[in-house]
């Protein structure tokens, strides 16, 4: 085995070591069919086997009701930023956005190709280092999309609007699964796999039967239509075979640990890392103390100059993908659900080493 390397990633990123393992089997052969996974049909009953799996296991653990349908498709994340207001925001109609990220901002600019744009709040002024929070949302407003975790920046909403009967709507690529949700808030919620949930390749979506009835009346691609996606039950078209398969794995290491589990243990490690944030002479954290995101932590030097060395001191002790995204620089620990406390320890303490060797 090669050594051990603490996975510190924004994505793709770590998988637990139950769906990595499970997925080098079924390459070789998947489900006893003598096949592998990746040469298998889509409509084979095995193969429909995991995507009926998947689905359910999203609504386990969200506790979703027979309100809500579950799709796996394709085009990432950022497919979803023209599907929604091609789907919802009829020409004329105004959807309410925060921009709070680089996300966001691609939602917004897309959004306006379609329908008119309210941008609520932003919080651009500061590099997007803070959750705004003091605004209303029109009730005119076709629906509300806000993004759950800021994966560049490391901002996190903790409480959702109040959105006064304003269907709400959900960017949750990074932290889905993380926490406890109230599902039965949203209308529409969606993820790609490649940060908490699986590789990349497939995005989840969640829907609202109710909300689905409020659709825009323009015509809509069959291959971008929400309505066709659920009827087929993911399998329209060819799905991503490999990736809804790892998908499955990892929920169902999810649902066995427990969300209330996961969140308390997403909790401590983010707390962890804080700490010695706050503590070390070296560091320092980069946005609101309240909006701290327990997914994504944005940290720097306070001497710049210290950066591509503590780096490499990272590199020597196994600790990968620490340096931030390339738009705001400096440093991020991506700490999810699969990224153990050990690997942050390991952090803390490449950090503590760090600080000694600039004391003597
Ligand atoms: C990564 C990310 C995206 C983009 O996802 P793609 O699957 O690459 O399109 C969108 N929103 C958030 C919050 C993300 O973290």
């Amino acid at each position: 085995m090669t050594t051990k390397i603490h996975n510190f990633s924004a994505g793709p990123a770590i998988l637990p070591q139950s769906a990595i393992d499970a997925s080098i089997e079924a390459l070789k052969d998947f489900s006893g069919t003598g096949l592998s996974l990746i040469e298998v049909s889509h409509r084979s009953k095995e193969y429909e086997a995991v995507v009926a799996e998947a689905t359910q296991l999203v609504k386990e653990i969200l506790n979703l009701n027979d309100d809500y349908a579950v799709v796996f498709l394709q085009g990432g994340a950022s497919l979803q930023f023209d599907m929604i207001p091609m789907f919802w925001l009829g020409e004329g109609e105004t959807a309410a956005y925060t921009n709070t990220g680089v996300w966001a901002s691609r939602a917004i600019k897309e959004a306006k190709l379609f329908g008119k744009v309210d941008v609520l709040a932003s919080s651009e002024d500061k590099n997007f280092s803070y959750i705004p929070k003091n605004y209303q949302i029109p009730t005119h407003s076709k629906y509300f999309h806000c993004t759950s975790n800021n994966t560049i920046y490391g901002t996190e909403l903790f409480s959702f609007p109040e959105t006064n009967g304003v269907p709400l709507v959900c960017d949750m690529s990074s932290d889905i699964f993380s926490r406890t949700i109230d599902a039965s808030k949203f209308d529409m919620i969606y993820a790609g796999a490649q940060k908490n949930m699986g590789p990349a390749g497939t995005t989840l979506v969640i829907i609202k039967k109710s909300f689905l009835e409020k659709r825009a009346s323009r015509v809509i691609p069959t291959m971008l239509d929400y309505k066709i996606h659920i009827e087929n039950g993911s399998m329209y078209n060819t799905p991503s075979v490999f990736a809804i398969f790892v998908c499955m794995h990892t929920l169902r290491w999810i649902k066995s640990v427990g969300l209330e589990a996961m969140e308390i243990r997403n909790k401590e490690k983010a707390d962890l890392l804080y700490a010695e944030i706050d503590r070390n002479s070296l560091f320092e954290g980069t946005v609101a103390v309240e909006d701290r995101s327990r997914m994504n932590v944005n940290f720097i030097l306070k001497d710049k100059s210290l950066e591509a060395e503590f780096l490499t001191f990272c590199e020597s002790k196994n600790l990968s993908g620490l340096k931030g995204h390339r738009s705001v620089g400096g440093l991020r620990a991506s700490l999810y659900n699969a990224l153990t406390v050990e690997s942050v320890q390991a952090l803390v303490d490449a950090m503590q080493s760090f600080e000694a060797t600039k004391k003597s």
